[in-house]
């Protein structure tokens, strides 16, 4: 089971002139199996709602709840709510110098399981997601995303993703600075993880592109903070054609 229930969520950040209100009653529920679709332009709030998930301590719920199969994601720390089984690609991923993909991967695999892989399978295990990504073996020896390039660091992220194998996964805009190619095999592995069993998956993004290869359960339009409007596959196809105009708020 995996369902991820958002009641009216809202989130402020602490800025120089004060605590700024982000998000401004977030409602949305995952249910069991469904992938949905996160759309909206820039500085609406995606990454914040991503973050606040996550339990990125920058972010300070001021109201609202957020379940996954009922257990209170909110009160967990970071740590236990990967351990809940949410998992968070984030749009810009950080560095971590000095520490391999292998042991990066083995490390967080450990820690969500409760105890390491058993060797000879995990190797394959590694080496068969990186291969499916068309990363070739060399790349598990390389500093985590030092240097990498920007379809590198969204492969990577997916790769995290089959191996980790979360019941949640929140994906913050992994199509975005990929190429044609990229973009295939981001979305056909973020695809072979929706075919596992009850699985969810919110896929973040600015731009309609991956929703060509990715197809949504539902869709949401995300302005100032909350959910504008809810909608089937074909809402993507609205915004494809008429931008996100229609919901800001008119200019006098
Ligand atoms: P999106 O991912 O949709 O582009 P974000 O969640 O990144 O939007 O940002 C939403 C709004 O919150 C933006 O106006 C951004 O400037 C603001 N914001 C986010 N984090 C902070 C922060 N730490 N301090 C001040 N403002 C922030
Ligand atoms: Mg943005
Ligand atoms: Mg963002």
């Amino acid at each position: 089971m995996s369902t991820l229930e958002i009641t009216d969520l809202a989130v402020s950040v602490s800025t120089e002139d004060g605590p700024k209100q982000i998000l401004k009653g977030v409602t949305l529920t995952i249910d069991d199996g469904q992938t949905h679709a996160i759309m909206g332009p820039n500085g609406s709030g995606k990454s914040t709602l991503a973050y606040s998930i996550a339990g990125h301590p920058k972010y300070e719920i001021t109201g609202g709840s957020v379940t996954l199969d009922g257990e209170d994601v909110l009160a967990m720390s970071v740590d236990e709510r990967a351990r809940a089984g949410l998992f968070l690609a984030m749009q810009y991923p950080v560095e971590v110098p000095g520490v391999s993909v292998a042991n990066f991967l083995r490390t967080a695999k450990t820690a969500i399981d409760g105890e390491a892989p058993k060797l000879r399978t995990w190797v394959k295990d590694v080496n068969g997601a990186l291969d499916r990504l068309n990363l070739d073996s060399t790349f598990s020896q390389r500093s985590v995303n030092e240097g990498f390039s920007g379809g590198e660091k969204k492969r990577h992220e997916i790769a995290q993703l089959e191996l980790l194998d979360p019941k949640v996964a929140i994906l913050d805009e992994t199509d975005s600075g990929l190429d044609i190619d990229a973009l295939k095999i981001v979305s056909e592995g973020v695809n072979r993880f929706r075919e596992r069993e009850g699985k969810g998956v919110l896929l973040i993004t600015h731009y309609t592109r991956i929703l060509r290869y990715i197809t949504p359960d539902v869709v949401h339009v995300f302005v100032d903070g909350k959910v504008a409007e809810s909608g089937g596959p074909e809402l993507a196809d609205k915004l494809e054609a008429e931008g996100y105009e229609s919901y800001l708020p008119v200019a006098r």
